[in-house]
């Protein structure tokens, strides 16, 4: 027997978009004219509206656990959509994760009342509600908040949109009735916020939203593909972003003026600096990398790696030797010789299988670093199978600033106090975020929200910067290899690959920058 379970978009608190419509009043009235329509054809249905929370997450948790927590076989979340402001027709669409032909019923069936644009049905793989609703679920956006058109044939033909929908979700014929249409529930206006004055352009975006402003915070942030479409993954980069920043900003996921300035401060940071190698150089070496023999090779328990992770250790590479050159104090402690120090060293604790490759590593210097190196891909390939932007450990419970793991590592932000050459890095980094996150990027598909973050303070920097800026998450690692081992279980329990392939590698970098610094002697600045 069908039971429907329908919930409005956002809530009484955490407002949805509005224009010429607000959306969580219209959701809420269509939800309940729908509902009544359904109950009256004999349809089990039952609704549900968020009154409480006063965050996003909660907000769509509490949505979703409502969801779960009924006996039903539909569920169905109702939003209206939103662009930009225009008088033109904008339309319907439905979006789904499986259910493509119910979703294409509900646009088709309200396109065909409203005689507005029929935006069909549109595959989502990232939305919280239909990734986490337990049965068949769809979510209609009826139409635009911000189109007038749409807002006064809405509103004209209110009853038939929700008999249609009504129709699409049964399978039966459902028609508008005389019944006045109910009054909307009351919905309190939210708190009246004192919003300082925008920028024009600027306006409050979150979940839900689309447009320019969403495809420029995506592309700051490191969202790919930017498609201007504000979901689960943007949500939780922006979160993890606030959770960085600090200084008060909310971590709520909603970028209002506050959020606009952090982002401000983001995009004035990156542009002030560079990746710390030149760029043609950086090129070179990615590109190098990425026809070595180590590149291709499939990892034990792990295959083929994503391409940009070994281009891009190369150039962290290629960046450590560089500052070894410059006597930088991340590379020289990194490169020491073998400390004879099993417990705390991990060169040590591995000299049998260095040395099994032919790997000595008992002078200071550029040998012992490149080596260091050769462990670094093999680890990266354990922790996260060479992905960035791999979030804490989730089988895990470390979910405070100091223990949360982040990225390809697995590092955590306690490891900084096995030596005085890593806490500098993170003021520097926070400085100029270039860290060849591009490259790394390449080849990889961000999922869930792994981009968020855990507690706040510099332990939320280190997770944020150890994603959006690998090379200084591959420092810090590099240095806490040498004195921390056992911060990582492959390490202890010598699980990682030490290859040949990749120490050749990394000596064509090595070579590859002695070439360029003979050349232009001065270059080295
Ligand atoms: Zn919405």
């Amino acid at each position: 027997m069908t039971v429907i379970c329908m919930s409005s978009g956002h809530g009484k608190y955490i407002r949805g978009a509005s224009g010429y419509l607000d959306e969580g009043n219209c959701a809420r009235a269509v939800v309940e004219e729908t509902a009544r329509l359904l109950r009256k054809a004999g349809v089990e249905t039952k609704t549900y509206h968020d009154d409480s929370s006063h965050s996003q997450d909660e907000n769509l948790n509490r949505i979703v656990n409502w969801h779960n927590g009924q006996t039903r076989t539909l569920d169905v979340s109702v939003h209206f959509n939103a662009y930009q402001t225009t008088t033109a027709a904008m339309g319907t669409e439905c979006l789904y994760l499986t259910q493509k032909d119910l979703a294409k019923k509900v646009a088709d069936g309200i396109a065909r009342v409203t005689m507005l644009p029929n935006r069909g049905p549109k595959y989502r793989d990232n939305l919280f509600f239909l990734k986490s609703t337990a049965m068949p679920s769809v979510l209609v956006e009826v139409v635009f908040v911000d189109s007038l058109t749409d807002a006064d044939v809405y509103t004209e033909e209110f009853p038939s949109v929700c008999a249609a929908l009504a129709s699409a979700l049964s399978g039966k014929k459902i028609q508008a009735d005389d019944e006045p249409t109910p009054e909307p529930l009351p919905v309190e206006p939210p708190p009246v916020v004192e919003i300082p004055e925008e920028e024009p352009g600027r306006q409050t975006i979150g979940m839900g939203d689309s447009g320019e402003d969403v495809v420029y915070v995506q592309t700051l942030l490191g969202v790919f593909p930017a498609d201007g479409e504000f979901g689960t993954i943007t949500d939780a980069a922006v979160r993890g972003y606030q959770a960085a920043y600090g200084e008060g900003v909310a971590c709520d996921g909603i970028i209002g003026p506050k959020t606009w300035a952090a982002l401000d401060y983001l995009e004035h940071a990156k542009a002030s600096g560079n990746d710390r190698l030149p760029a043609d150089q950086a090129r070179r070496i990615a590109e190098l990398a990425g026809k070595s023999k180590i590149a291709s090779y499939a990892w034990k328990d792990r295959g083929v790696l994503p391409k940009g992770y070994t281009s891009g250790i190369a150039q962290c590479f290629g960046l450590a030797a560089t500052r070894l050159m410059q006597g930088h104090a991340i590379a020289t402690t990194a490169a020491q010789a073998d400390r004879n120090a099993p417990d705390t060293d991990a060169l040590s604790w591995y000299r049998e299988k260095f040395l099994a490759e032919d790997m000595d590593n008992t002078q200071d210097g550029i040998d012992t670093l490149r080596h260091l190196f050769v462990l670094l891909l093999g680890l990266g390939a354990r922790e996260s199978s060479g992905r960035y932007c791999e979030g804490r450990d989730m089988s895990a419970s470390n979910v405070t600033a100091d223990t949360a793991e982040a990225s390809m590592y697995q590092t955590s932000w306690n490891i900084r106090s096995c030596s005085s050459s890593i806490p500098p890095l993170l003021n520097e980094y926070w400085a100029n975020p270039n860290g060849f996150l591009p490259t790394f990027q390449n080849g990889v598909k961000l999922k869930g929200d792994e981009l968020a973050n855990y507690g706040s303070g510099d332990g939320a920097k280190f997770q944020f910067l150890s994603k959006y800026s690998p090379s200084f998450h591959c420092f810090v690692t590099g240095v806490g290899l040498r004195y921390l081992r056992q911060h990582w279980g492959p390490i202890n329990r010598k699980e990682v690959e030490i290859k040949r392939e990749a120490d050749e590698m990394l000596l064509d970098v090595q070579h590859l920058l002695s070439e360029d610094a003979a050349e232009n002697p001065n270059a080295m600045a």
